[in-house]
């Protein structure tokens, strides 16, 4: 039977790959569990580094969010930078910035191996409200005078020239952000890290890993055993399935995207070909595929059974930002589970010699190419920059093992509600 979370653009337009599956047991420098962008770019990195490496994906590379998401490269972390100076800072709130809004190591990454997904520049966040219009301009002041980030504030009279719908009160035009495929991206990654020597076995699952010897760590696999001096866990929001006390520090909310056919009136919707995220807590998001569909997400549910039809369940949300496609052919409807941490901030962190990154919190298509990088270069000794990022505070969700999902829904229901009350 067909995944009814994974009838998704992305897979029907993935390039062509080959499922790579071993049985047996093996020795490496690094084991890598998990297929998605962080994993991909930690395996890489470690190859170019010289370590030996295996990768172990549960299903197929990409499979998870990373296969999934809205495709929407976002510089910076969910907080805005003025939040992590106010919080850490300027020293901290310093070194973030140039990690989390300086380096592209996307775009760096689909330069150097020639990853064909679609790339495109540009991301515009859209005020819900004229509160958040303000708060907006605000930070893209403080952005331009505190780090000379330039990005353009776009008065609610001019975005007509970035989106048809009068709907918002004005936004921020960022150029360094943009859009891409991003399932064609993992796979494009996976091939680089193969070419760089990276062994990756797919349909297999990590049941277990074994540190109480510190060196080699072993992972249980349902096939085999896997000895390695270091481990990356790179399972974001299955990570509780394989280390339990991670699991405390994230809960999975099931997000849902839909593209539609085609769209004669594409440019008009968005005549900037930009992505877009608006203000609001469960916010909408959308841009335009290559092949010009409107690939829309909207409307979290808290409950981890998905709708019976993904397509009816987001079409309301495209149809209040564009009236005028309310009816359009949807040929798409998917989703996935994004891990969400307390603070909104990812958990990134070494315990011995496993590493872990995980928690991005939607907004992980970006920077968890990073994390996965960062990780390689601890690992080969250098972890200041690492460090930057696992030195940012986390705490685990209250409520243990069956309480913890509910207390967050409750906690999630809360902003929901307040958004609908403006
Ligand atoms: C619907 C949706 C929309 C999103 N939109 C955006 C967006 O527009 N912009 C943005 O910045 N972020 C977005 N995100 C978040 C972003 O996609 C994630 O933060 C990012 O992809 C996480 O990458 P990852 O590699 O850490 O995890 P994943 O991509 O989830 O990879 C984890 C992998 O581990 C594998 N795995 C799990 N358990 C095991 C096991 N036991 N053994 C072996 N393998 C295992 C899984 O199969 C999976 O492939 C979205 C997420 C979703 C779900």
């Amino acid at each position: 039977m067909t995944d009814p979370l994974n009838h998704s653009y992305y897979a029907a337009t993935a390039h062509e790959r080959q499922l790579r599956s071993d049985i047996g047991d093996e020795r490496c420098d690094v084991a890598v569990i998990g297929g998605g962008f962080t994993g991909l770019s930690a395996a890489l990195a470690c190859a170019e580094r010289g370590f030996s490496v295996i990768l172990i994906e549960l299903k197929t590379v990409g499979f998870g969010a990373s296969g999934r998401n809205g495709g929407q490269l976002i510089p910076g972390l969910r907080w805005t930078a003025s939040e992590l100076e106010e919080e850490f800072g300027s020293e901290r709130a310093n070194a973030l910035f140039n990690l989390c809004w300086r380096e592209n190591r996307v775009k760096a990454r689909i330069a150097k191996h020639g990853i064909a997904c679609d790339l495109k520049a540009g991301h515009l966040e859209a005020a819900w409200t004229p509160k958040d219009f303000d708060a907006m301009r605000r930070e893209a002041d403080y952005l331009a005078a505190r780090f000379g980030y330039e990005s353009d504030v776009v008065a609610k009279t001019d975005m007509d020239a970035h989106i048809a719908t009068p709907l918002y009160h004005g936004g921020v035009h960022d150029p360094q952000g943009g859009h891409f495929h991003p399932l064609n991206y993992a796979i494009g990654l996976a091939k680089a890290a193969e070419r760089a020597g990276v062994r990756i076995r797919e349909d297999e699952r990590v049941w277990l890993i074994d540190s109480s010897s510190a060196d080699p760590v072993e992972l249980m696999t349902e096939w085999s055993i896997i000895s390695a001096r270091y481990v990356i866990d790179a399972t974001d929001s299955w990570i509780g399935d394989v280390e339990p006390d991670l699991g405390r520090y994230t809960v999975p909310i099931m997000n849902y995207n839909i593209a539609t056919a085609p769209l004669a009136n594409a440019d008009a919707l968005l005549p900037g070909d930009a992505a877009v995220a608006d203000s609001r807590f469960v916010l909408n998001y959308f841009r335009l595929s290559a092949d010009k569909r409107l690939i829309f997400g909207g409307g979290e549910r808290y409950s981890q059974t998905p709708p019976r039809d993904i397509a009816a369940f987001v079409r309301p949300f495209m149809a209040e930002v564009f009236p005028e496609i309310a009816d359009a052919k949807i040929d798409y409807g998917w989703g996935g589970a994004v891990a969400v941490t307390m603070n909104r901030l990812p958990h990134i962190g070494r315990r011995g010699n496993v590493f872990y990154a995980h928690g991005f919190s939607g907004h992980g298509a970006l920077v968890t190419t990073l994390a996965g990088e960062l990780i390689a270069e601890a690992m080969a000794g250098t972890a200041e920059r690492f460090d930057v990022l696992a030195n940012l505070p986390s705490k685990p969700f209250p409520g243990g093992k069956w309480l913890r999902q509910p207390l967050a829904t409750l906690g999630l229901l809360y902003y929901a509600m307040k958004d609908k009350l403006g």
